[in-house]
């Protein structure tokens, strides 16, 4: 696998409690005000909720320890997404996304950035430098991609989109900064929907943008402020509750994927397979040489959409949800939302659940179509 250094995990646990003064409580206070005792001038003080809350504060400190670079918290991944392109992108600006990646980002593109002016180009994955980046403003990728899985060389790309003069964006969500550090691999902007695996009890919808360009992130923080686009406490809070447990939630999900996705290969009933982890996946030898980990989402196609939905739902291990990363494995069909997959494309995001009685509920329910 890539050899960057990792975050330290324990460093991580303790960023809060070395800092305190005697008699403060251990876990993070959640801060619920939308005022601030202001007599006089603001200075450097807090003024108002929408503009800053130490609970936010304490949340971005431990998502800048993951990412290892400055970071600025958001209400949702989409919310991350928006602030990043709202940020760098104005009339007349070309810009270059996937047409295979999470559905919703062509959605804001097409839906509201066209409005504005923006020219918007479409590329798939799996030959996104192709034509090169010479004219783009701003290159927003995914990898590996949400739903197919293929996976875009970071560093070329990141490379050649600096060469033009533009600002590469990569949507992190489906390894997190565990499984994948774009920043190391010279990509400007990361974003990530922290719903998913970083937040991982699907109890909070969150997100995160990520740079070590103080321009870039000042224009985002501008954004968050001035939209209004921010995080609830308590939601913040959640989600620096779920990342105190990311690294045991995600290594036992990537080790349990890692044993699932060949077994699932070699199922008479599993007719294709992607998972970035096995050896014959077109991904693999990319994801191995810039990736820390594989993930945990396994993409596989069954006989047909009947079956594919009878596993889905059957299986008592599995929940049948859209979304995913969360502790309790799920699956979902993705062709009911339109992605442009076969009707009986399961994917399935591997939870915690021990992985010797996760594989036998989902051979038993295969092994039943
Ligand atoms: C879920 C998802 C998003 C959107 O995140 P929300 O938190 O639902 O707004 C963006 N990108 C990818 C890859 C996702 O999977």
């Amino acid at each position: 696998m890539a050899d960057f250094s990792k975050p330290s995990m324990a460093e991580l646990l303790h960023l809060r409690g070395n800092q305190l003064d005697k008699g403060e409580p251990i876990a993070l206070p959640l801060v619920q005000s939308s005022m601030y005792h202001l007599p006089g001038l603001a200075e450097n003080f807090p003024f108002y909720g929408r503009a800053t809350n130490p609970t936010w504060d304490a949340l971005e400190h431990a998502l800048a320890h993951l990412e290892r670079a400055d970071c600025i918290a958001f209400p949702s991944g989409m919310a991350a997404i928006s602030a990043s392109l709202f940020a760098t992108l104005k009339a007349g600006c070309k810009l270059l996304i996937p047409s295979d990646g999470y559905y919703v980002t062509r959605v804001l593109s097409s839906r509201f950035l066209s409005n504005l002016g923006v020219e918007v180009v479409e590329r798939p994955s799996n030959a996104f430098e192709d034509g090169g980046f010479e004219g783009f403003d701003v290159v927003f990728v995914e990898t590996p991609s949400n739903p197919g899985l293929d996976v875009v060389d970071l560093s070329s790309i990141a490379k050649q989109v600096r060469a033009a003069g533009g600002v590469s964006i990569c949507d992190n969500t489906t390894l997190t900064p565990l499984g994948q550090q774009p920043l190391d691999l010279g990509i400007d902007i990361v974003v990530s929907s922290d719903t998913k695996s970083m937040g991982g009890h699907s109890d909070a919808l969150m997100g995160h943008v990520a740079s070590r360009n103080g321009d870039l992130l000042q224009a985002m923080e501008d954004w968050r402020r001035i939209s209004g686009s921010i995080p609830g406490p308590q939601e913040a809070w959640l989600l620096h509750r779920g990342l105190e447990s990311l690294d045991v939630r995600f290594e036992r999900m990537c080790n349990s994927a890692e044993l699932i996705a060949p077994r699932l290969a070699e199922h008479k009933a599993v007719q294709s397979i992607r998972f970035p982890g096995l050896q014959v996946d077109p991904s693999h030898n990319l994801a191995k040489s810039q990736q820390l980990r594989f993930g945990f989402l396994i993409c596989f196609t069954l006989e047909s959409e009947e079956k594919a939905e009878r596993f889905i739902n059957d299986c008592p291990y599995l929940r049948p949800a859209t979304s995913f990363g969360g502790i309790h494995s799920s699956a979902e069909r993705r062709a009911r939302w339109g992605d442009d997959v076969d009707p009986a494309f399961v994917r399935l995001s591997i939870g915690c659940e021990p992985a010797e009685e996760l594989w036998e509920a989902l051979k038993t329910s295969l092994d039943q179509l």
